[in-house]
């Protein structure tokens, strides 16, 4: 076996005995040659497997509001900055979020996330959302999870609550690339609410985009501090380029760069859902599987907020397909 390969497997012992690897050990992961991507992946799969059995955590959105949003997040086509031309909508009555939640249960999908594009909620509307969660909790009965953006400790309080389990608010991408993406707020300010929701008992998702244009150790950079944070759950987006959005012509990440972020962030947080997320569908196309045999173990489906993804009845086949649950 070549050195590279033994300090792959040296580095997957650790983990799997319950330490941590280094900064130094991660960044030489990172980076291993093309031919030792497959290694790698393998590796991630073993400790995914070790720490989280063979679930395949599934999940549903729905964007109960949807664009017009007063940031102006560079990949995002609900930033009212830019003219993406999609279709825009204030907060759904609650009897819609309730039907998507019913067939999100019928489709043995197991959480539902409400998710809302705003900087964060007003008073009103949180007053609304919280209502509409009970509807849901009354009339379904299925996981709710939540994204609604910058949010304070009482509002954390409220939704947890209301049994509210996990909140997601992502970090998007490193704080030394922050800039170059969103100017409306700061790596800062999302820190402090991924802070927050945790503080206050919510289980926290955290995760972000890959594919914005930053290196690949930026992407390193996220997933090590990511790491610091100890997401719940952290889900991993590959941009699609939105029309209208200063990313639209951004150039597409290979499979190979995919691969590698996938498995090291497996490495850095062994027992996290590590869900890949928006971008899986247009990205991956029939390598889906190689990321849910290498690190990941989550998956959203049904389509995203903006763009459509695969069927659940197609997904849950897939999972099946390479012996892993849902
Ligand atoms: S990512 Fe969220 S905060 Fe940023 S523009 Fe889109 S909806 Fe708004």
């Amino acid at each position: 076996m070549n050195s590279e390969l033994e300090f792959i497997n040296k580095c997957k012992e650790k983990v799997l005995s319950g330490q941590k690897i280094s900064k130094e050990e991660a960044a030489i992961l990172i980076n291993v040659s093309d031919e030792s991507i497959e290694h790698l992946s393998r590796d991630a799969n073993e400790i995914t497997r070790k720490f989280n059995g063979d679930l395949v955590d599934v999940e549903t959105l729905v964007n109960a509001k949807k664009g017009n949003c007063p940031e102006d997040c560079s990949f995002c086509s609900q930033s009212a900055f830019y003219k993406s031309g999609i279709d825009t909508y204030k907060l759904l009555p609650p009897e819609i979020i309730i039907d998507n939640a019913r067939k999100a249960k019928e489709d043995n999908v197991k959480s539902f996330c409400l998710v809302c594009a705003w900087r964060g909620p007003s008073e009103k509307d949180f007053d609304q959302i919280c209502d509409i969660i009970q509807k849901v909790n009354d009339n379904v009965g299925i996981q709710v999870n939540c994204s609604l953006g910058f949010i304070t400790e009482e509002m954390a309080v409220r939704l947890k609550n209301l049994g509210v389990k996990r909140y997601n608010h992502n970090l998007e991408s490193s704080r030394s690339f922050f800039q170059s993406i969103c100017s409306t707020h700061t790596y800062q300010d999302r820190v402090n609410t991924a802070q927050t929701v945790k503080k206050n008992g919510l289980e926290l998702c955290c995760g972000g985009i890959i594919g914005m244009g930053e290196s690949r150790m930026q992407r390193l950079e996220m997933g090590l501090d990511l790491s610091k944070l100890s997401p719940e759950e952290c889900p991993i987006n590959i941009l699609v380029p939105q029309k209208g959005t200063p990313l639209e012509f951004q150039k597409k990440l290979s499979l190979g760069e995919i691969l590698r972020v996938v498995a090291v962030y497996r490495f850095l947080m062994p027992k996290t859902i590590l869900k890949i997320a928006g971008g899986r569908e247009i990205h991956l196309a029939n390598d889906q599987e190689k990321v849910l045999l290498g690190g990941a173990n989550g998956i959203i489906t049904g389509g995203y907020l903006t763009i459509d993804g695969n069927t659940p009845k197609d997904d849950l086949k897939m999972v099946s397909q390479i012996g892993l649950e849902t």
